[in-house]
């Protein structure tokens, strides 16, 4: 039975919290957010924190990307539900935010219940869906320079025991926020950490992304570092991946297990990854938009961007995952396009809409690749992986648009249409430097 709002107040009180947060992550990816002192909790719950709709086109710096439809008019409201708020540090909590009208009912461009709605969809297809994030970050120092300049190994357990401070407080601060941290390694990328998470159903997964972003940067803040979220973070770096795992499940089991397919994928399973291969020209500005992003999704990066899928391909977007004793939560599908400039709810609802659209349609599992795509003798073909062809790509598109709304669509396209205008023209090294802390929390 759900706490009492009072009772929670106390509890959290008893905790040390004196301010309340409640974030919003908008199209640009960037998270936003309100407080209110402790004892106002209920507030953020009734009549919401006042926002303006131009929220939903801020950029990724102080731009607004005004639309014919968004403008400086009118009021929206971040919601927040007080059995969601988790203790972070020196006296904050937090809890995601819906956003809404003034009466309560999800506002158009609110991307939380978008994936909600996905969430929903799915269910009365009698599907069960679990959603796992792992998020790619870069150790910076506090002036934005590189955290270190040594020599790196890549997972190397020299690289991590440096950061062992840091990386015990990161733990022991994901603990106290009841954030499910799964495995956590320094990455390939000089001074790149990856933090894994637990699946689950697909908005406590978008969540449980912003919440681990906030509890990695306060974590660092204290150790001398602040973290970058940038897909790029330097010109030249290994980029930084947001990769999302799905699993879906009907009343006989796993859709992509214990089938006839290949690795035992079931057809619906099939057309599920057939669903999200289909739809990658698409929703590319949707995985991997930003003004950073082309930068990583090269051959070779592990990135992800060949159209195509293969088991435990790390060069194929989709990466197959099949159920083994090596697989604890069973088979699942890794979407390896998505860089941490997409907002995680709007990029999980693009990759469960495309999915839940595949079994639909009834779509065949394209034939797999197995090897390196570079070196296929059957190559996919190519993505439009630079931002002016990914955002006309999803301009011009039907699916996105059946998918995500036209009203999410146009937001999308507007502010990242404004980072094509400001950021184009400069060179990777500026725009990598102007971009570091974009996404950071
Ligand atoms: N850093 C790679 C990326 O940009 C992914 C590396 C990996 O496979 O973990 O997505
Ligand atoms: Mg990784």
């Amino acid at each position: 039975m759900p706490v009492s709002t009072d009772d929670r107040i106390e509890e959290l009180r008893a905790a040390g919290v004196e301010l309340v947060a409640g974030s919003l992550t908008d199209p640009a990816g960037v998270t936003r957010a309100k407080y209110v002192p402790l004892r106002r909790l209920s507030a953020f719950q009734r009549s919401g924190m006042g926002v303006s709709p131009s929220w939903s086109v801020f950029c990724v710096d102080t731009g607004i990307a005004f639309t014919p439809t968004i403008g400086v008019a009118g009021d929206l409201r971040i919601r927040i539900d007080p059995d969601q708020v988790r203790i972070i540090d020196d006296g904050i909590a937090w809890a995601p935010g819906s956003l809404t009208e003034q009466e309560g009912a999800p506002a158009a461009l609110c991307l939380r219940s978008l994936l909600a709605a996905k969430e929903r969809a799915a269910a009365e297809l009698g599907l069960e869906v679990r959603v796992g994030a792992e998020l790619e970050c870069t150790m910076i120092a506090p002036d934005g320079s590189p955290a270190s300049t040594g020599s790196w190994s890549p997972y190397g357990i020299r690289t991590s025991l440096d950061r062992s401070a840091f990386l015990v407080d990161l733990a022991a601060t994901a603990e106290r926020a009841g954030l499910q941290v799964e495995q956590i390694h320094t990455e390939y990328g000089h001074d790149q950490l990856e933090v894994s998470l637990a699946p689950t159903t697909p908005v406590e997964a978008a969540d449980a992304v912003i919440l681990a972003r906030i509890v990695l940067s306060r974590a660092a803040s204290r150790h001398g570092l602040r973290i970058s979220f940038a897909p790029v973070p330097f010109e030249g770096a290994a980029g930084n991946g947001a990769h999302l795992h799905l699993s879906l499940a009907d009343e006989t089991g796993p859709l992509l297990s214990g089938g006839d397919g290949p690795h035992g994928i079931r057809p619906a399973g099939g057309s599920a990854i057939a669903g999200v291969i289909d739809t990658l020209p698409d929703l590319i500005g949707v995985y991997a938009g930003s003004a950073l992003s082309a930068l990583r999704l090269k051959p070779g990066n592990w990135a992800g961007a060949a159209a195509c899928w293969g088991l435990e391909n790390r060069e194929a977007a989709v990466r197959f995952i099949a159920a083994t004793p090596g697989s604890p939560y069973g088979a699942n599908a890794e979407l390896k396009l998505i860089d941490p400039s997409a907002n995680p709810y709007l990029a999980a609802a693009a990759f469960l809409g495309s999915a839940l659209r595949g079994i639909d349609h009834g779509l065949a599992l394209p034939p797999e690749i197995p090897e390196n795509p570079a070196q296929s003798s059957e190559p996919p073909p190519p993505l439009p992986t630079g931002q002016r062809e990914a955002i006309e790509a999803l301009e011009n598109s039907t699916v996105a648009a059946e998918l995500l709304t036209p009203e999410v669509v146009e937001a999308l396209v507007a502010v990242r249409r404004y980072e094509l205008t400001t950021y184009g023209p400069l060179t990777p090294a500026e725009t990598t430097q102007a971009l570091r802390l974009a996404w950071s929390c």
